[in-house]
């Protein structure tokens, strides 16, 4: 039987790095839903589609077509064929991204692949509305957090180590903003599923918050 394990929560609180860490781990595979909006949201950019202006924006979804392959386990994205993996980690496409996400055509279009994956294989996935919409049935909800303040300051040294140059008020401000269009937004709010375990990252390290997951993994099996 496939086992899925669902991990939500908000902007920064390294649900991506735990997620593909878990995978690993346990010889599952990662799905990272938030590169299905980015990828979207890269469209729209480069093709200046208001994402305030639904219309628009669903005039535009049948000409994106997004697809997923995994090159040593790792998640490719493709826009219209193209590997955008490398252009969609940006703040800018980030932003696009939650405003987007809002939009029920956008979530509609998306539902299908990420149910798809699911399918048919053990995966670690994670997002927003995972445990909420995505997999109700998962074996194991996480619903992982951390302050504003400490998604913040990794937010900042993860950009400092690429040679990024940014300030801390700046990215916090970029936080704040997105943690209330993704937790305000009509369809499928980032709330935490009632069934979901609240981990708080806050003062643990990855290894330790790896390590929570899959002994609540284990206990489920
Ligand atoms: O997780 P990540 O920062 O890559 O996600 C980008 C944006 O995509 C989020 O701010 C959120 O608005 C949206 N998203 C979503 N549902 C998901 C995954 C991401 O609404 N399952």
């Amino acid at each position: 039987m496939n086992y899925h394990i669902a991990i939500d929560g908000p902007a920064g609180a390294g649900k991506s790095t735990i997620a593909r860490r878990v995978a690993r781990e346990l010889s599952f595979i990662y799905v990272d839903t938030g590169a299905m909006y980015r990828t979207v949201a890269l469209y729209l950019i480069r093709n200046h589609v208001d994402a305030d202006d639904e219309q628009a924006v669903a005039a535009a979804l049948p000409r994106i077509n997004v697809s997923i392959a995994y090159e040593n386990g790792e998640q490719q994205m493709f826009l219209n064929g193209e590997n955008v993996s490398g252009q969609i980690r940006t703040e800018e496409v980030g932003n696009m991204a939650s405003k987007a996400a809002a939009l029920p055509c956008v979530r509609e279009k998306l539902l299908d692949l990420q149910k798809e994956l699911a399918r048919t294989q053990s995966v670690v996935m994670d997002g927003r509305d995972i445990g909420t919409h995505i997999l109700p049935d998962a074996q194991l909800k996480i619903y992982l957090t951390a302050s504003v303040e400490t998604r913040a300051m990794r937010r900042f040294l993860e950009q400092e180590q690429k040679g990024v140059s940014c300030s801390l008020p700046e990215i916090e401000e970029d936080i704040r903003r997105r943690d209330e269009q993704d937790m305000h937004r009509s369809i499928a709010p980032l709330i935490q599923a009632p069934d979901a375990v609240y981990l708080d990252s806050s003062d643990l390290t990855v290894d330790e918050v790896a390590e929570k997951i899959k002994a609540l993994c284990r206990q489920g099996i």
